[in-house]
C-alpha cells in the first residue's frame, strides 16, 4: 500500500516565520534528524556529538546530567549548520525529586488542582536539571488491575481522568507565560485495554467505545494545550497505534484539533516490523509518518530511512513538513531558540520544605478508607503503645513507587520515622517488620511481630506490593498480597489485638481476605517521599481522610475487568447490587446477569472512601424538570456533616440516560467537587449539567443529545441513590 499521496491531515499548523525560514533551508537528512530522538545511555560519545553537529538529531532522551545537556545543546546550537536547538526528554510521571502518590493515588484525590500543583512542581524541579519536556500525563483509561501500569494512569473513568489529565498539562506547562516544559499525553490511544491486562498485548475496541471512553481524556489534553502526545503500544482493532492513521491523523490532529507533535513510544515504529505490519525498516518509517507519528522515539528508523523516503518520493514532502514544523513549533513555543541553555540555580528548589508539604497533602487526599470497624481510627489520643509492622512500615525506597528515577531513598520520609516522631512522648511504638520484604516467603520474623502485636494497644500493619510489581511490563495474574504477608497478617490477628491494615500497591489487590482479618483498611497506593508524614496524619486523626477509589476494587480476579458504568443488559438482576430497580422483574429461574460462584458486586465501588465523620445529603432538586434540548439542567444539593469532626467529601453526580439511540451505562460520572465541612456544618452544592455533558456519540458517531429522561444520583461514591429524574424535551 502506498501513503505517497496521503494528506498531512488536520489544522494548519501556524507559519511562524522563522519556523518557515528553516524549513526552506533544510535538506532531507536534516528533516529527519528533526523528527529523531536518540536516548542518552551516558555520556554522548563522538557518534552521537557528531550526528547532533550534521543535524541528524532533533531530541534526547534521559540526558545524563545538565552539563551533558547543555554540551549537546552548544554541539546543536553553535555547530550544526542551522543551529536548531535540542529538545531533551524524560519520564518525569508522578514527581521529580519530591515524589508525589502514583497517578492512581492523585486520581483518589479527586481534586484537579492539587494535581496541578503537583506538576508544577515537578515541572520546577525537573527544568532546573535541564529537562524540557516531560513524558506525562498517562491518561489511559485502566479496568484491568492485572495490568501494572494501571499505577500510572488516574484509574477507570474518563471524566476523572480528563479532569485530572488536564489539570497536570497546566501544571507541567504553566498557564499564561512560555511554557515551563512541554507535557506528553500518553499512550495514545486504547493501551489500557490490553486483552488479559497481559502488558503489550492486543487492543480491540470497538469506535464507540473509543469515543465514549478511551479518548476522552486525550480531547481534554488537547483542549488544555498540550504540546505533545505519545503513541501507544498496542496493536489497536488490527493496525498498532503508532501506524494507525484513523486514530491519529483523523481523529487526534483533525477532530480533536491537535496541534502539536506526536512521538512514537520507544522503538514503536520499529515494532511494527515484529507486529507483522511492516516488511521491513523502510516500510515502518513510510507507515509511521504516513500515520502521523513526527518523532520516532529511540528508533533510529526515521533517520534512516526517512531521507531515502523523502528524496524517491515515496513520501511527500508535505507530510514531512508538516511534522516537522510541529516540532519546529514546540521548541519555539518553549523558547528553545532563544534560551537553549539551563543555567544550573543558585539554590535548588528540589525536595524544599515548600514541595514536601504539598506532597505531603497529596498522600493525605490519596488515601481511601475502605473499614473502619468500631471507629479503631483514628488512633486514640490515650494509645500508650502501637505496634508498627510489615515490609512497608519502613521502606523509603518501595514507597516511592515505580517510574520514580529521580525519586531518592534518603529524601523519602517512612511510617516508621513519621510515627515515632508524631508520637514521641505519646505512645510507645514497637517496631518488627515480620517480613524482610514483600515478595519474601520467609516466616522467620513473624514471631517477633507477633510479639510486638501483643505489647501494643493497636497494630498498624504496612504490606502490599514493592515498586517494581507496577508499571510498564508489570503485569500480575494474581493479584493477592505477594509472598507471605497474608500469612504475617493472619498470625498477626492471632493475636486477638485489633488490627489496621495499611496497603500501599500500584494496583487493587484483591483484598478481601485482608477486610475479613483487620477491623480498619486503608489503601495508600504508592504514597512517594512524604508517604510516612501523610498517613501519619491520617491515622492519628489530625486529618480526616478524604480519598475515594478512582478504580473499583474486584471481589475475585474472575470479575475482572470490572467497573462502574457497566451496561444493564437484557437479564439484569432484578435488583442491581446498588438495590435500584433493574426495570426487569428478576427472571423465576435466575437467570440474569451473574456468576454462580461469586456475588456480582464489587468488593468497592468506584468512587467509595470513608472518612472520620458522616455526611448526609439533603434537598434534592433538579431543574428544569422539563428541558429543552440542549438547555442546561441544574442539580441541588445540600451536604451536611453530621460527625462529630471536620471533614471533606468529594460529592459525586452520576447520571442515567434511560433510553436512547445506543444503550447507555447504567451510570456516568458527570461531576464531582470536593467540599470541607466543620461538624453540624452544611454547604449547598450546585452543578450544572450542559447538553455537551449529557451527549454521547450516536449511531453516526456524531456527538448527539437525545430526548427522554435521564436519573440524576448525587452521593459520596457511585452507589449513590437516586436523586430525581428529569426530561429532555
Ligand atoms: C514507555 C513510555 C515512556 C518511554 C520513555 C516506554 O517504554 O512506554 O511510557 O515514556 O518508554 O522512557
Amino acid at each position: 500500500m502506498s501513503h505517497a499521496g496521503a494528506e498531512a491531515t488536520g489544522l494548519s499548523i501556524p507559519r511562524i516565520p522563522r519556523i518557515e525560514t528553516l524549513l526552506s533551508q533544510m535538506t532531507p537528512f536534516e528533516k529527519a534528524g528533526q523528527l529523531s530522538q536518540l536516548a542518552c545511555h551516558g555520556p554522548a560519545d563522538e557518534k552521537t556529538i557528531a550526528a547532533v553537529r550534521d543535524g541528524l538529531v532533533g531530541s534526547f532522551l534521559n540526558a545524563p546530567s545538565l552539563e551533558h545537556r547543555n554540551e549537546l545543546q552548544r554541539v546543536a546550537v553553535e555547530e550544526s549548520r542551522l543551529g536548531i536547538p535540542l529538545v531533551f526528554g524524560r519520564d518525569v510521571i508522578h514527581g521529580y525529586r519530591t515524589i508525589f502518590p502514583i497517578p492512581l493515588g492523585q486520581g483518589a484525590t479527586f481534586d484537579p488542582d492539587l494535581a496541578q500543583k503537583a506538576a508544577a512542581i515537578a515541572a520546577r524541579e525537573a527544568s532546573e536539571t535541564g529537562i524540557d519536556w516531560v513524558f506525562a500525563p498517562m491518561v489511559d483509561i485502566a479496568r484491568d488491575p492485572r495490568w501494572g501500569r494501571i499505577a500510572e494512569g488516574c484509574g477507570e473513568d474518563p471524566l476523572l481522568t480528563s479532569q485530572l489529565g488536564a489539570a497536570m498539562v497546566r501544571g507541567f506547562q504553566g498557564t499564561g507565560g512560555p511554557h515551563r516544559v512541554a507535557a506528553c499525553a500518553k499512550h495514545y490511544v486504547g493501551y489500557g485495554a490490553c486483552e488479559a491486562g497481559k502488558e503489550y498485548n492486543t487492543t480491540w475496541i470497538p469506535e464507540r467505545l473509543l469515543r465514549e471512553v478511551y479518548l476522552r481524556s486525550f480531547q481534554a489534553c488537547v483542549d488544555a494545550g498540550v504540546l505533545t502526545v505519545m503513541t501507544g503500544f498496542n496493536d489497536l482493532n488490527g493496525v498498532p497505534a503508532t501506524g494507525n492513521e484513523f486514530i491519529l491523523r483523523a481523529i487526534l490532529k483533525g477532530e480533536c484539533g491537535f496541534s502539536g507533535f506526536v512521538v512514537s513510544d520507544w522503538a514503536s515504529i520499529r515494532e511494527m516490523i515484529t507486529h507483522g505490519l511492516c516488511a521491513d525498516e523502510p516500510n515502518a518509517a513510510l507507515r509511521g509518518i504516513s500515520a502521523g507519528v513526527d518523532m520516532d522515539m529511540a528508533g533510529r528508523i526515521y533517520v534512516d530511512h526517512l531521507p531515502g523516503l523523502i528524496e524517491s518520493g515515496a513520501v511527500s514532502a508535505a507530510l514531512v513538513d508538516d511534522a516537522v514544523r510541529r516540532v519546529l513549533l514546540v521548541k519555539h513555543k518553549l523558547g528553545l531558540f532563544e534560551r537553549p541553555y539551563v543555567q544550573p540555580p543558585r539554590q535548588s528548589v528540589a525536595v524544599c520544605e515548600e514541595h514536601r508539604a504539598v506532597a505531603q497533602q497529596v498522600v493525605r487526599e490519596s488515601l481511601v478508607l475502605l473499614k473502619n470497624e468500631g471507629g479503631v481510627l483514628p488512633l486514640a489520643r490515650m494509645e500508650r503503645s502501637i505496634a508498627a509492622v510489615g515490609p512497608l512500615v519502613d521502606d523509603p525506597f518501595e514507597q516511592l513507587g515505580c517510574w520514580a528515577f529521580d525519586g531518592r531513598r534518603e529524601d523519602s520520609v517512612t511510617v516508621l520515622t513519621a510515627l515515632r516522631a508524631r508520637f514521641a512522648g505519646r505512645a510507645e511504638i514497637h517496631f518488627a517488620r515480620g517480613l524482610p520484604d514483600c515478595r519474601s516467603t520467609d516466616t522467620t520474623g513473624f514471631e517477633e511481630a507477633a510479639r510486638a502485636a501483643e505489647r501494643a494497644d493497636v497494630t498498624l500493619a504496612f504490606v502490599g506490593e514493592n515498586a517494581n510489581l507496577s508499571g510498564e511490563c508489570r503485569s500480575r495474574a494474581f493479584l493477592d498480597l505477594p509472598g507471605a504477608q497474608q500469612q504475617l497478617l493472619e498470625r498477626i490477628a492471632r493475636t486477638g489485638r485489633p488490627l489496621v491494615v495499611v496497603v500501599m500497591a500500584g494496583r487493587p489487590l484483591l483484598i478481601e481476605p485482608i477486610c475479613s482479618l483487620a477491623k480498619a483498611v486503608l489503601v495508600a497506593w504508592h504514597p512517594g517521599t512524604m508517604g510516612g508524614p501523610g498517613i501519619v496524619d491520617v491515622l492519628s486523626g489530625d486529618v480526616s481522610p478524604s480519598g475515594k477509589l478512582p478504580v473499583t476494587f474486584p471481589r475475585a480476579l474472575g470479575q475482572i475487568p470490572i467497573y462502574y458504568a457497566f451496561k444493564n443488559t437484557g437479564r439484569p438482576p432484578g435488583t442491581d447490587h446498588r438495590g435500584i430497580p433493574t426495570g426487569t422483574p428478576l427472571d423465576p429461574v435466575g437467570f440474569e446477569t451473574s456468576y454462580l460462584d461469586v456475588d456480582v458486586s464489587p468488593l468497592y465501588p468506584f468512587g467509595f472512601g470513608l472518612s472520620y465523620t458522616t455526611f448526609e445529603y439533603q434537598d434534592f432538586s433538579v431543574s428544569p424538570i422539563k428541558a429543552r434540548v440542549g438547555e442546561p439542567v441544574t442539580v441541588r444539593i445540600r451536604v451536611r456533616n453530621t460527625g462529630s469532626v471536620e471533614g471533606v467529601e468529594v460529592v459525586q453526580l452520576y447520571i442515567r440516560d434511560l433510553v436512547a439511540s445506543t444503550t447507555r451505562p447504567v451510570r456516568e460520572l458527570k461531576a464531582f467537587q470536593r467540599v470541607a465541612l466543620k461538624p453540624g456544618e452544611s454547604a449547598a452544592m450546585e452543578f450544572a449539567l450542559t447538553a455537551a455533558d449529557l451527549a454521547f456519540p450516536g449511531r453516526d458517531m456524531k456527538p448527539t443529545t437525545e430526548p427522554g429522561r435521564f436519573d440524576v444520583f448525587v452521593g459520596g461514591n457511585s452507589l449513590a441513590p437516586l436523586g430525581g429524574s428529569f426530561e429532555l424535551v
